[in-house]
């Protein structure tokens, strides 16, 4: 697959976002600068058109007085009043004080009677005519302009203009376009494209400049991480990654470190087990082999030794077939998360158990006591459950003394069942509770006193109750006896 570098990825990013805040400083800028223009303009239209419209009503009272004054008696004639008015109108445009604007007079048809010289002659549009028939001057209109353009070229507002109804004493209603060509407007507009460009260009710099050191520190933080990990891939296994501050990737070293631990801690355990395993099944090995010799030197002329030796290799080949039956259930313990859910009754279960215990132990004068006759029912795998129950019933068999007591007793809590197994036997001292759950753990007195077990039981029990969501917990006092309590989520039975 192809492969692209973070840090190409993180420059593509950095300059794609500065040429948008390029852009965006732009055109904002331009935006804000050509709608200001344009507002003074539009201002500047609306001031001219008041003195025009002065003027111009001036000028037609002007040429109506002249003409009626007239001593030919020309005056009835409206020829004569439109060329006063024009030749009025000609001559205020020639005294240059009608301003910054330009003027054109058009009649009700759209016909154009009189321009200035330099005025802009407006083409025929829906603007003027709304002004004929509304009789008011309306808003100032824009004629030709190049949207955007003052963007990236030089700005082209067109022209402004602003139409005045008008009553002509010849014809009848008209229209005075007063047209003013922003040029002022553009040229500010044109002035303020460079120094803002500059500007947006500094400003893109300086993020990419900011984003560049971020991403290289970033980067540089990602790399340490990655010469710890090589180092670590190569085989020393004391490196760990460095913790660098209170960061994300400080963070991210901090997750990755403790997984590091983890699967040390896991690979170690894994290598105790296994060292465990081996020593337990080395001894009954070793007495196997020792009394197959005797059985080859000795076997045949002495039946006595023959009987003894193979008494004990029976006895020590059981012993291996246990401990490897209590390693296959710790493996399967390890591994199954899969549990039946089946509605079972606890009682019966444990009374099941109870009966196996006593049978085993006849003639140990042990009292075993079970739950009454009532049923107890909940929701889970009722072998598993048989089976860590068998473990702590077996255990309180084995470390009590005749006469002594092992009872069961059940309840049900809220949502859990509560199974406690007591014994009156020899209890477990302090220093070793801490412990027993371990595999392979068992306590100095139960070595010599050679009970047979090899340590795995209440791990195996303890993993079983886990791996069902429930938990265990023991009480002891040594000498008098210990309660293991088994708490079991019920399901919904
Ligand atoms: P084992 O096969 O040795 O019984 P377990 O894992 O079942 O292994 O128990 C671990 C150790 O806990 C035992 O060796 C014993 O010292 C102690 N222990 C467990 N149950 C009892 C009990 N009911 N009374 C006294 N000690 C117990």
């Amino acid at each position: 697959m192809h492969r692209t570098s973070l840090k190409i990825r993180l420059l593509g990013l950095s300059v794609a976002f500065s040429a948008a805040l390029v852009g965006a400083i732009l055109l904002v800028t331009y935006l804000v600068v050509t709608k200001a223009m344009r507002d003074t303009a539009e201002a500047g239209v609306a001031q001219l058109a008041v003195p025009a419209k002065v003027a111009f009503d001036r000028r037609t009272e002007m040429a109506r007085e002249s003409v009626a004054a007239d001593p030919s008696g020309a005056g009835a004639s409206s020829a004569a009043v439109e060329k006063a008015l024009l030749d009025g109108l000609d001559e205020l445009d020639s005294t240059g004080a009608l301003g910054a604007a330009g003027y054109a007079l058009h009649d009700a048809s759209g016909e154009l009677l009189w321009s200035t010289t330099d005025g802009h002659v407006l083409p025929a549009g829906p603007a003027r005519a709304r002004v004929l028939a509304a009789g008011a001057s309306g808003d100032v209109t824009q004629y030709g302009a190049r949207p955007l353009s003052g963007l990236l070229g030089s700005a082209d507002m067109g022209d402004l203009a602003m139409h005045i109804p008008v009553e002509l004493p010849f014809s009848g209603a008209a229209v005075l376009d007063v047209v003013y060509s922003p040029h002022r407007e553009e040229a500010v507009i044109d002035s303020v494209r460079a120094p803002m460009t500059l500007l947006a260009v500094i400003a893109a710099m300086l993020s990419l400049f900011i984003m560049q050191s971020g991403a290289a520190w970033v980067l540089g933080l990602v790399e340490v991480l990655r010469k710890a990990a090589d180092s670590i891939q190569a085989g020393e296994p004391e490196v760990r990654l460095p913790e660098v501050g209170d960061n994300e990737v400080g963070d991210l070293a901090r997750s990755i470190n403790e997984v590091i631990r983890k699967l040390d801690r896991r690979a170690e355990a894994q290598a105790r087990f296994v060292a465990d395993a081996s020593h337990e099944l080395a001894t009954p090995v070793a007495g196997i082999r020792g009394y197959v010799n005797i059985l080859r030197v000795w076997g045949a002329e002495d039946p006595a030794l023959r009987d003894e030796a193979v008494g004990a290799i029976d006895r020590e080949s059981r012993r291996m077939a246990r401990l490897c039956a209590e390693l296959l259930s710790l493996v399967r313990g390890d591994r199954e998360t899969e549990f039946r859910s089946v509605r079972f009754d606890v009682n019966a279960r444990c009374r099941e158990v109870l009966a196996d215990a006593a049978t085993r132990n006849l003639g140990r004068q042990l009292e075993f006591i079970g739950p009454g006759e009532g049923q107890l029912a909940m929701v889970g795998d009722p072998d598993r459950v048989e089976e860590a129950i068998s473990i702590l019933v077996d255990n309180a068999a084995k470390y009590s003394q005749a006469g002594g007591q092992v009872s069961v007793t059940t309840r049900r809590r809220r949502d859990h069942v509560l199974v406690e197994v007591s014994d009156t036997g020899a209890g477990i001292p302090d220093e070793d509770l801490p412990h027993i759950f371990d595999r392979f753990y068992r306590s100095d007195a139960s070595r010599s006193a050679e009970t047979g077990g090899f340590g795995l039981g209440l791990a195996i029990a303890k993993r079983i109750i886990e791996a069902a969501g429930g938990e265990i917990e023991v009480r002891s006092t040594l000498g008098s006896g210990s309660t293991f309590t088994v708490r079991l989520p019920r399901g919904r039975p």
